[in-house]
């Protein structure tokens, strides 16, 4: 007897091969498609889970690119872009303005990390996507310095292990050897200072001295580079795409002083970290004292819930001022056509109204702790280094896969023990993209017990594919 799903696997498969005769997939070495890596193709989205055509539900373990924060399909959101679509869909932002643009320009300045005696974040500059904001601040932050007759400050310092995008100059910030080389002769020089990631630090005294060590280097760094260097990029607690590796927050305090000490722009890239990820609304919050304030802090993602592309970028009023002019020049004429596109506007007003009525960040306490619980199965392991977390992000770090190492840096599911992972996790149901030899859970908010014991049960999964005789 035929099952009731045969039809569907057949559908799927008819789109499989749909897919592959005319797209080309971001970051896949597409030869790995149909055979090492079978394409997912996916009819809708229901909360945590991605429905496939064939009728497979896989928990979404990576919040799709770590942009979904309340569910796919999250009816609130869908409404008021559906809302807006009737009203306004899209509009040149130069000479004209909107309410979703005017509203979320608002709220970003009123929510944004706030710091004692510095004046605060009072402008919002639109991109649309995370590469693009990177570009926005690195730009803004050159020009800044450029328009006060200081024309020597071109250099922009990164940590190592960094990662703020693809286009030239996000990838020029870049440290993760597999995305940048090729391009290399294209790039920025950007200056390199050590990370403070605390791997393999046994406790938070340990984690602690890393953060101070690596200060030390970057205080160095700026005083072997006087007056040349324009801004300092980051990723504030914790390195996503470079392995999700943590820092302490200290080293956060340290960078805001020093920075200020040498009159160097601080860029915070709250793209992945932003809106709740590690605990509180924003990773700047959590420095010591208080939180930090940057001078140029960049969210998307989680922007608009993980619905529509879109950056804000956020600059002081002095930065804003630097551009005043007779002189058209000495303007930010950087420009997106969608710049605060008012759909993607009215996705991010929606998922504001969303953290802030359901009291997301409380609930997500309590998640952050069930994660734990559930992640603390896995120290023990034979193929485990380390796990840790920050906030709703857990990290199952491997002992290195010697076969496929690339640098020492995470690259998604790089080589074959990822592939084999990321298979072993699919079939027990979850998505789950390890980043090199790092597995690591980034669930959207609204994740329940349930489907957080689906998690642990595809990581066990995954993990028998990480033994050395598997
Ligand atoms: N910065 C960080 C920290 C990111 O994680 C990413 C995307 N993974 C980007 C920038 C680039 O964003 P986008 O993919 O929207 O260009």
């Amino acid at each position: 007897m035929k099952s009731v799903h045969e039809p569907m696997i057949a559908a799927a498969d008819t789109w499989r091969a749909r897919d592959l005769a005319v797209l080309w997939h971001p970051c896949t070495q597409m030869r790995e498609h149909p055979g090492a890596l079978p394409l997912f193709p996916v009819a809708r989205g229901e909360g945590a889970w991605l429905v496939g055509m064939d009728g497979r539900r896989v928990l979404d373990g990576v919040s799709s690119w770590w942009t979904n924060l309340h569910g796919h399909a999250e009816p609130r959101i869908a409404d008021a872009i559906g809302r807006q679509a009737h009203r306004l869909e899209q509009v040149i932002l130069a000479g004209f303005s909107h309410a979703p643009a005017v509203e979320l320009a608002e709220r970003l300045l009123a929510v944004a990390p706030r710091e004692a005696g510095r004046a605060p974040l009072a402008k919002v500059f639109y991109a649309d996507n995370g590469s693009s904001g990177v570009e926005v601040a690195l730009k803004m932050a050159f020009h800044w310095f450029y328009n006060r007759g200081e024309h020597r400050r071109t250099r922009f310092i990164a940590l190592t292990g960094s990662y703020h995008g693809e286009t030239l100059g996000a990838l020029s910030v870049g440290d993760i050897p597999l995305y940048r080389r090729v391009y290399a002769p294209l790039l920025l020089e950007a200056l390199f200072a050590p990370s403070p990631d605390a791997f393999g630090a046994p406790d938070a005294a340990a984690a602690e001295a890393c953060a101070h060590a690596a200060a030390d280097a970057l205080a160095a760094m700026l005083e072997a580079h006087p007056g040349e260097v324009c801004a300092l990029i980051l990723e504030p607690l914790l390195q996503c795409a470079g392995g999700m590796r943590m820092h302490h927050p200290a080293y956060l305090r340290r960078v805001r002083d020093l920075c200020d000490a040498h009159g160097v722009l601080l860029i915070a890239d709250e793209i992945a970290v932003g809106f709740g990820r590690t605990g509180t609304l924003f990773a700047c919050e959590q420095a010591p004292g208080g939180g930090i304030q940057p001078d140029l802090l960049c969210l998307s993602k989680g922007l608009t819930g993980g619905f529509l592309p879109l950056c804000a970028v956020l600059a002081t009023q002095a930065i804003y001022d630097g551009f005043l002019d007779d002189s058209r020049e000495r303007a930010f004429l950087h420009s997106h056509s969608y710049s605060g596109n008012p759909l993607a506007c009215a996705a991010a007003l929606a998922s504001l109204d969303i953290l802030q009525q359901d009291d997301v960040l409380a609930r997500n306490r309590d998640t952050a702790a069930k994660m734990a619980a559930r992640a603390a199965g896995f120290v023990d392991h034979p193929a485990v280094a380390e796990v840790r977390q920050t906030g709703m992000v857990v990290a199952i770090e491997l002992h290195p896969d010697t076969a496929s190492a690339e640098d020492g840096h995470a690259v998604e599911i790089a080589g074959r023990r990822g592939l084999r992972m990321y298979r072993a996790a699919l079939d027990a149901g979850a998505l789950l993209r390890p980043l090199g030899d790092v597995l690591y859970w980034m669930p959207p908010y609204c994740i329940d017990d349930a489907q957080l014991d689906v998690l642990a049960t595809a990581t066990a999964a995954a993990l028998e594919e990480a033994l050395p005789c598997a």
